[in-house]
């Protein structure tokens, strides 16, 4: 992708630094406030007042028209410190990144300048891919309008996303892109999302039955949602919201040892050293895939190499995690504890689609470059 752009310079401030003001004012997680309905409109409105929902296109396109245009180091940066403060706000900014660069990757210029005026008016948008039951679909009548049937499922940000992007396959075509007003709360049904972790994301189940939708809500061409190296690439995202709890856990952990007098037993040091080790290992695998997804240079291995970064970071997660639980002990399940809803959304959060299945696939892929000419 070209990166377009900026029609004007930063108003007040870098991305990062609109992102810490919009986090300073948010209280910190606490105990089980999360188990029992935690509303993140707040915190979705701070990060309008600071211009977070629209700043992503807030670029100018080569056909005049609003384009996506954050550096990818920028992204990386505001979405591992709001993963850092919390898990679920990050899912949510993460997912209206994707849908805001997918329009403007594929929309017409009007359909991009819809999509700015709603992100100015701090419309959050979400990507809900994942079909319920009975799976969504779309299917054109004879008045050239969409009947829309069936559902999406784990649908980020039930009651907070206005706008969602949903893929549909027509009976005789490609995967295609369908903008979908989100708002209906009869449609809501977040009852199934009792996760122990994540809650607060409200990932539950958008009814679209009965719905019409036109020709002006399809974005793109049949096939361009899997176009790569956006469609598996872009997890590079998802991977940067659970660095941003990694990271964290880290930090506290080292903090609550060194209150506690217990930083220099060698041990603990081996573990926090060990904890160090896999933080960096995830963050240098986020930053490259980021570099090589959208550095606007043709890379054939980038696509794997952002799945790997996502395999990476759940690996890395679940030793930080296991290592914390070790070095403090108890005390860090204990309601009140700054990591312990941590550890709760952060284990929910690495559960992504298929992870067997995309490390065999891109194995093969890297495989296949590293020693050319003998395919698996
Ligand atoms: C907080 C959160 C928010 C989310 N928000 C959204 C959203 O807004 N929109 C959306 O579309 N989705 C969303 N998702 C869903 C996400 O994209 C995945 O669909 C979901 O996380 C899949 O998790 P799973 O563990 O059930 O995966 P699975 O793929 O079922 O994996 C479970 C295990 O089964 C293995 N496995 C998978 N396939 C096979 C097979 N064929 N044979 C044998 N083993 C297999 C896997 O390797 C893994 O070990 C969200 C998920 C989370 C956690």
């Amino acid at each position: 992708m070209t990166i377009a752009q900026p029609a004007a310079a930063f108003r007040g401030g870098s991305l990062d630094d609109r992102v810490a003001a919009a986090l300073a004012t948010l209280p910190r997680r606490s105990g089980l406030d999360d188990l029992h309905d935690r509303d993140l409109a707040p915190a979705v409105a701070a990060l309008h007042r600071e211009g977070l929902l629209a700043l992503p296109v807030d670029f100018e396109g080569r056909d005049g028209a609003p384009a996506y245009g954050l550096p990818p180091s920028d992204v990386l940066a505001a979405l591992v410190r709001i993963g850092g403060h919390d898990l679920s706000l990050g899912r949510l900014y993460e997912g209206h990144v994707n849908a805001l660069q997918l329009v403007c990757l594929y929309g017409t210029p009007d359909q991009k300048r819809r999509l700015r005026a709603d992100a100015r008016a701090g419309r959050l948008f979400g990507v809900w891919g994942a079909d319920g039951l009975p799976p969504f679909s779309a299917e054109t009548g004879e008045d050239g309008r969409l009947r829309l049937e069936g559902s999406k499922r784990f649908a980020s940000g039930l009651g907070l996303v206005a706008r969602a992007l949903v893929p549909y396959t027509p009976p005789d075509g490609e995967m295609r892109l369908l903008l979908l007003d989100a708002t209906d709360p009869e449609r809501m049904d977040p009852s199934g999302w009792r996760m122990s972790g994540m809650r607060a994301s409200r990932s539950g189940r958008y009814d679209a039955s009965r719905l019409t939708a036109g020709p002006e809500d399809v974005i793109g061409r049949p096939g361009d949602y899997k176009r790569e190296p956006y469609f598996v690439g872009g997890i590079w995202r998802c991977a940067a919201v659970q660095l941003g709890a990694i990271e964290r856990i880290v930090e506290l952990t080292i903090g609550a040892l060194r209150d506690g007098g217990r930083l220099d037993h060698p041990l603990q040091m081996q573990r926090v050293g060990s904890m160090l080790m896999e933080a960096r290992s995830a963050r240098l695998f986020v930053e490259d895939a980021a570099r090589r997804v959208e550095g606007g240079e043709v890379d054939a291995a980038a696509v794997s190499h952002s799945a790997y970064a996502r395999l990476r970071t759940e690996a890395a997660g679940l030793a930080v995690m296991e290592a914390a639980e070790r070095a403090i002990g108890l005390g860090i399940f204990c309601e009140g504890h700054p990591i312990e809803p941590i550890l709760r959304d952060l284990r929910v959060y690495l559960r992504q689609a298929n992870p067997d299945g995309t490390l065999i696939e891109h194995t093969r892929t890297l495989a296949n470059l590293f020693v050319p000419g003998r395919p698996a």
